[in-house]
């Protein structure tokens, strides 16, 4: 590696959700910016999606992959320890991997950056006397709000989701106390404890925070981190919007997929796709109903299945895309061979990014996980927001109630069930509606937008500049 090139060491925690925006974001530096980047992947047990995912977005010799293997965390886990606690204590046993895996470099990295769950390995720059920063693959709202949350801590009484009032962080959008994340939702729980500390270690062991997001999906948040003195004083590191970063149509993918051939046959915008990101999965009673509602609309769809589980939740969290790939027998009497004329099912796992962006598509009922928010936006395609987990209750409400490009079931899809007749109502609505028109022309503005901050001299591409002079400057 060239000894003058800036290099950054780049830690995924495991999961889809972290490792593509990782691989992205070092893609980005290495190609646009002529950054030298290794990436540092905690993996699980990696599927076989996730190793195509790997290879395609790694096969192109701009980034250097070192795999650590996860570390066996069986004897530290109580039987329900949530994803959150799980992944933050895999993260904090996996340092001695990163550490050894660092001091084993030909060419040391000048800058270490750490993802979402790996903020314990921040004091590891230190160590090697790094620069450090934090990755977060999320809305600057949900930025905000982390980094704020060991202030509400100390002034919110009682459960948030119990709260009359949104809570109040300086400069933002209030945040309803049932749009909190995942971790906020039981105080006693140790995956809260685990939250506020990383929102504390952003703010004081790092030397800034990389966001993929851009300036118009929510500029009163980003201001807010920018210029807000209130939360400055909490902050206190500079925030960097440097995307949306994105995957691109997979052109090898396309010929010979036998979604993609179906999709060939529809009409201009008249399809669904459905879909509940990598780990997200429904109740049996929520499946049957969703069919229903689907059949009742008569539009045409494509649906990504996963066997039920007993509520909808983050069932398939580290075996994303594994499983039989039976056709599923969860479905109501009959519904297959009704649908066939409308309808596709795939099983488990689907080329997302290539669907999404076929001319058929002309909706995307979606479980609001960041990636698959952002994929639809750039692919200029309306959603139906359906939060299941994590920080997608907040994701939802920015895109139905704030920039305007979703509809919103009436209920929590993660606490009730969604009736077949709302379905079929929101479903006609967003595809032939002229409310599902709106939105259309509104996610074509959004898309416009994101394309021009990640261009030549737009507001995502001056941010990674300015984090890329920073680093510069430090190393003089
Ligand atoms: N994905 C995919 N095919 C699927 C399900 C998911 O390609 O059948 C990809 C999707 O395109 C996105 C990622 O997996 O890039 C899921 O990330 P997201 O943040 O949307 O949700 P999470 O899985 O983290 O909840």
């Amino acid at each position: 590696m060239d000894q003058d090139k800036v290099h950054v060491a780049i830690i995924s925690s495991p999961g889809m959700g972290h490792l593509v925006p990782v691989l992205l974001l070092g893609h980005r530096l290495a190609t646009h910016h002529g950054l030298g980047v290794t990436i540092l992947a905690v993996t699980t047990q990696t599927s076989r999606v996730e190793s195509q995912i790997l290879a395609s977005l790694t096969n192109s010799n701009h980034l250097n992959l070192i795999k650590i293997p996860s570390p066996d965390i069986s004897n530290l886990l109580g039987p329900d320890d949530a994803v959150v606690t799980q992944l933050a204590i895999m993260m904090r046993e996996a340092r001695p991997g990163i550490r050894s895996a660092i001091s084993a470099m030909n060419h040391p990295p000048h800058v270490l950056i750490v993802d979402l769950f790996s903020g314990d390995s921040l004091p590891i720059a230190d160590e090697f006397k790094l620069q450090k920063y934090v990755f977060l693959p999320c809305n600057a709202r949900f930025v905000a709000l982390t980094m704020y949350l060991h202030v509400l801590d100390k002034e919110v009484k009682g459960q948030y989701v119990d709260q009359k009032e949104p809570l109040k962080i300086p400069g933002c959008v209030p945040v309803w106390g049932q749009d909190v994340p995942d971790p906020m939702l039981d105080r006693d729980n140790q995956q809260y404890l685990e939250y506020v500390r990383m929102g504390i270690n952003f703010s004081t062991l790092s030397d800034g925070v990389l966001m993929n997001t851009w300036r118009d999906l929510d500029p009163a948040s980003l201001d807010a981190l920018r210029y807000n003195e209130i939360l400055r004083s909490v902050v206190k590191v500079p925030v960097y919007d440097i995307g949306p970063l994105t995957r691109e149509v997979n052109e090898a993918d396309l010929e010979g997929n036998e979604v993609i051939k179906w999709l060939n046959k529809q009409p201009l915008e008249s399809v669904l796709f459905v879909s509940f990101g990598s780990g997200g999965t429904l109740s049996a009673e929520q499946i049957i109903e969703l069919a229903h509602g689907l059949e009742m609309s008569q539009q045409r769809f494509v649906w990504v299945i996963r066997p039920p589980v007993g509520s909808a939740k983050d069932g398939a969290f580290f075996t994303s895309g594994s499983g039989p790939d039976k056709p599923p027998d969860f479905l109501p009497e009959g519904f297959l061979d009704r649908t066939q004329k409308n309808g596709l099912i795939v099983p488990l796992w689907a080329s997302q990014v290539n669907i999404l962006n076929h001319q058929s598509i002309g909706g995307f009922l979606t479980h609001c996980g960041l990636n698959s928010v952002h994929e639809s936006i750039k692919a200029g395609v309306p959603m139906i927001a359906w939060p299941l987990y994590s920080e997608q209750r907040l994701n939802a409400t920015l895109l139905s109630e704030d920039v305007k490009v979703a509809l919103r079931p009436s209920v929590l899809p993660a606490e009730k069930v969604v009736g077949r007749e709302e379905i079929d109502k929101m479903v006609r609505s967003l595809m032939e509606g002229e409310e599902g028109k709106m939105l259309r022309e509104k996610v074509k503005l959004l898309r416009e937008s994101a394309n021009q901050a990640l261009s030549m001299n737009g507001s995502s591409y001056k941010s990674t500049c300015e984090f890329i002079s920073c680093c510069k400057m430090k190393m003089k």
